[in-house]
């Protein structure tokens, strides 16, 4: 016990603790049960978690141990992680935070989460999100809203929030989230952490319950570069389940890490960053953008997307045009929630929906409807996606020129619970920045960039695809630089 209270620190990231197991300071099973015993303590607060999976970790965490004794240890053995709840996991229900699926246990788990097994990792719960991973703040959670560790009162950024806050709050020291739109990105930098969204294709979507299928991108979170670079590398690669999943070989995510920044150019697309963005988050990302300058970066103003501005209508009529299709199976025949009989199986299936779904996913399911329509399909969903190409080639053009894109993650830092939730319009504008990338199938990640009235913010990196190397080299020479990423909120006083 003694050695359990003095020796464990849980706010060490996944890269301390492969250390200390392989020292023999500490095991994996006792590492497990201080993260137990803590999440527990915090999540009547944070509401960050939908399950905590106790006797399933506590059984990886044993085979863990064992796996260290032997030698065999690889970097996530024994590592305890957190996944969205949006991923199927073999017999542990999965919710995807909706009343339609409360009760849905699956029989396969998906490819992301059969690989952290594989790999040791301990997965200790299910994350909460926005139904369906649709939202921007985790307030459109059947399981109730989760918080910001950084002040109770305010959002931690959505849909991925939970696995943020997680990892922000020093429970655990990785995570994973998917990013139809910024899910991971976003609440990244609301809570402080780093966020990867791979390249559309480099992580099986196998298992995952799908929102937008062209768009949908799984992806980690963590505390700094190297544990964020060794958890892509355990998820990432082709998969025979997804037909999208890319056959391009997995580079080792680490190898760049050190390279510094000299000879690498960054594009700043001023044209995007003059209206509806904090003057504080401004001054935040040209702070960043000084620390990538004074240690070897070339910066060029000069980069431009005209039709970016169409990125948040294209994405909202994309997103919720393959939303109201993914979700047609939502009927309560095969899966989840099913309403009492009604007069007709029409009426039954009206009433299974009715009931089953939240809010913001019949917004989205009509909206997707809608634009899917005789008379507004060409008005809408196929003029959506030729804009789509158009910004799809004024990425490539730009990034021709530069190595990355950087922006701010959001336009403003966390806000308040509640703010945003009867505005619909005003909660997708926080996606500005962010779902650009998901358009043009373009890696991005989200790494802590200062803070704003005591609120995280992130600095965005745009990479062209297949070139989180890339991505990971800058986050880690940044966070050289910079001590933003070891600030930990203070959950005590909240
Ligand atoms: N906030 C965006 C939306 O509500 C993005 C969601 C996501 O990336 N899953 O659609």
């Amino acid at each position: 016990m003694a050695k359990m209270d003095t020796e464990i620190q849980l706010n060490q990231n996944a890269h301390i603790h492969a250390d200390n197991f392989r020292n023999g300071t500490y095991s994996p099973t006792e590492l497990l049960y201080k993260t137990l015993d803590y999440l527990e303590k915090l999540d009547t607060q944070l509401n960050a978690y939908i399950s905590v999976m106790h006797s399933e970790a506590t059984l990886a965490a044993e085979r863990a141990s064992s796996t260290v004794d032997s030698g065999e240890a690889t970097p996530l053995t024994g590592i305890p992680i957190a996944v969205k709840d949006l991923l199927n996991t073999k017999d542990w229900k999965t919710t995807a935070a909706s009343k339609m699926l409360s009760t849905y246990v699956p029989v396969e788990d998906s490819t992301v989460v059969a690989r952290l097994k594989a790999a040791g990792a301990v997965i200790v719960g299910k994350t909460n999100l926005d139904e369906f991973a649709m939202g921007s703040s985790n307030e459109f959670s059947a399981f109730g809203p989760v918080k910001n560790p950084w002040d109770i009162n305010r959002v931690p950024g959505g849909s991925s929030g939970g696995s943020a806050v997680t990892v922000a709050s020093r429970v655990v020291p990785l995570s994973i989230g998917t990013d139809t739109g910024g899910s991971i990105r976003q609440p990244a930098a609301f809570c402080g952490v780093l966020g990867l969204k791979p390249t559309y294709g480099r992580v099986s979507r196998f298992g995952v319950v799908a929102f937008a299928s062209s768009l949908d991108q799984v992806g980690p979170f963590a505390r700094d570069s190297y544990d964020l670079a060794n958890l892509l590398q355990v998820i990432s690669g082709y998969d025979p389940k997804d037909s999208t999943s890319s056959q391009i070989p997995v580079p080792n995510f680490s190898s760049q890490l050190m390279h510094g920044l000299d000879g690498l150019t960054f594009g700043i697309p001023t044209g995007m960053l003059s209206s509806g963005i904090d003057p504080l988050v401004r001054s935040a990302f040209e702070e960043s953008i000084k620390v990538l300058e004074a240690n070897g970066a070339r910066i060029n103003r000069d980069i431009r997307l005209p039709s970016i501005e169409a990125a948040l209508p294209v994405y909202y009529l994309i997103a919720p045009s393959e939303a109201s299709a993914n979700l047609a199976r939502y009927d309560g025949v095969k899966y989840g929630h099913s309403a009492e009989l009604g007069e007709s199986a029409e009426e039954t299936m009206f009433n299974t929906r009715g009931e089953g779904f939240g809010p913001e996913v019949k917004r989205r399911i009509l909206i997707g409807t809608y634009a899917l329509s005789a008379g507004y399909y060409d008005a809408f969903y196929l003029k959506a996606q030729k804009v789509r190409t158009v910004i799809r080639t004024e990425y490539e053009q730009a990034l021709d020129k530069v190595d990355a894109i950087l922006t701010p993650t959001t336009p403003t830092p966390a806000f308040e619970l509640g703010a945003k939730l009867n505005d619909p319009l005003e909660m997708y504008l926080n996606d500005l920045y962010t779902l650009p990338a998901n358009i043009a199938g373009l890696p991005g990640l989200s790494i802590p960039g200062g803070f704003v009235d005591g609120l995280p913010v992130g600095l965005q990196i745009v990479g062209r695809p297949f070139s989180e190397p890339t991505l990971l080299r800058i986050a880690n020479a940044y966070q050289t630089h910079t001590d933003w990423h070891n600030q930990a909120p203070d959950v005590s006083c909240n």
